[in-house]
């Protein structure tokens, strides 16, 4: 049986008057990149936060790791977290931070840390305060997979860096994750980044999960129709329509439907990439993905008469 590295049901948290997430029930399997993607404020940082225990629920549950309850030292074991402002003591020489981070916990592998560093080109006396703003990313990311963790979170962690900073970084996540089979969920704006090593998604919107799966399942569910424009009415009704491009001529629709559903004559089917498909949703946070042809919604436009949509 698969284990989950996170499993929420019911999950919701409230900040005073606000509510960051409500009723998220997700099950996010183990061996997987997985990429937390949602607008501003959509709830990931707080979902995050509860998955490593720094938060506790308003209601419903978090288990990690195959169920043990967040925040639970069975749990925070196996578990490394990079924070997005992850704390870099300034005046300490990056093998102070090892030795920090090696006394701060149980399981550390110090010769994992210095080949990394040795690696990357960071000298270990070199003060934290006087590293690039990658460099320092990249310590706070060996230290964290230098604790061996089952499950490594990343809340942005490349929002800061620039393209090669952010390329490098994201390989050593990948190169653990092949070589330690790491299981790794991060939270990102960067859809470009994800596309190339994210293989589970889950979109959050408004506190709720919106979207969640394998890629190549979502990839596999969802096409882009290309057609007359003025057509589109004719066939909103039938097709589960995601999102919706109209330009005077021709329209661009993302629905959710298979390679073997038909196309209506006249129109082309294109595969749809992973960045495409986030943009849809995320341009339509009320677009439900869940399986079943009720779902989908029809688009707000003109109908006209139904016509059979036949091969
Ligand atoms: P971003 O992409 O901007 O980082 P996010 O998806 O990580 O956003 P959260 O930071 O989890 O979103 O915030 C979700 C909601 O909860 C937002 O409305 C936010 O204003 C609110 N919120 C988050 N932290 C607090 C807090 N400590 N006190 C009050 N409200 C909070």
């Amino acid at each position: 049986m698969t284990t989950n590295v996170i499993e929420t049901s019911g999950l919701s948290k409230r900040y005073g008057s606000t509510w960051a997430l409500r009723e998220c029930t997700l099950a996010i399997p183990a061996g997987h990149v997985a990429a937390l993607v949602g607008p501003n404020g959509a709830g990931k940082t707080t979902l995050l936060n509860l998955a490593v225990g720094m938060l506790t629920p308003t209601a419903g549950t978090i288990g990690v790791l195959g169920g043990r309850p967040a925040g639970s030292p069975a749990a925070l074991d196996g578990i490394a977290f990079v924070a997005q402002d992850t704390p870099m003591y300034k005046n300490l020489s990056a093998a102070d931070m090892l030795h920090l981070t090696a006394n701060l916990n149980r399981r550390f592998d110090q010769d994992y840390a210095q080949a990394r560093l040795a690696e990357l080109g960071i000298s270990l006396k070199r003060k934290a305060g006087r590293l690039s703003g990658g460099q320092q990313a990249q310590l706070a990311l060996t230290l964290a997979l230098a604790r061996r963790p089952r499950l490594l979170v990343l809340d942005e962690p490349v929002a800061m860096l620039d393209p090669v900073a952010r390329h490098d970084f994201m390989a050593l996540v990948m190169t653990a994750m092949a070589a330690d089979g790491v299981s790794v969920v991060l939270s990102s704006h960067v859809l470009a980044e994800l596309e190339r090593v994210a293989d589970y998604l889950v979109l959050l919107s408004r506190g709720r999960v919106q979207l969640a799966g394998e890629v190549d399942d979502l990839l596999a569910s969802h096409l882009v129709l290309t057609g007359p424009a003025a057509e589109v009415g004719r066939y909103a009704e039938r097709l589960r329509v995601v999102h919706a491009r109209r330009g005077e001529a021709q329209a661009h629709l993302l629905v959710r439907a298979g390679a073997d559903d038909p196309v209506p004559p006249g129109w082309e089917a294109h595969p749809v990439g992973l960045e495409e498909l986030t943009l849809a949703y995320l341009r339509e946070p009320g677009a439900a993905a869940l399986p079943g042809p009720a779902r989908g919604r029809a688009l707000p436009l003109e109908t006209g008469e139904p016509s059979e949509v036949t091969q």
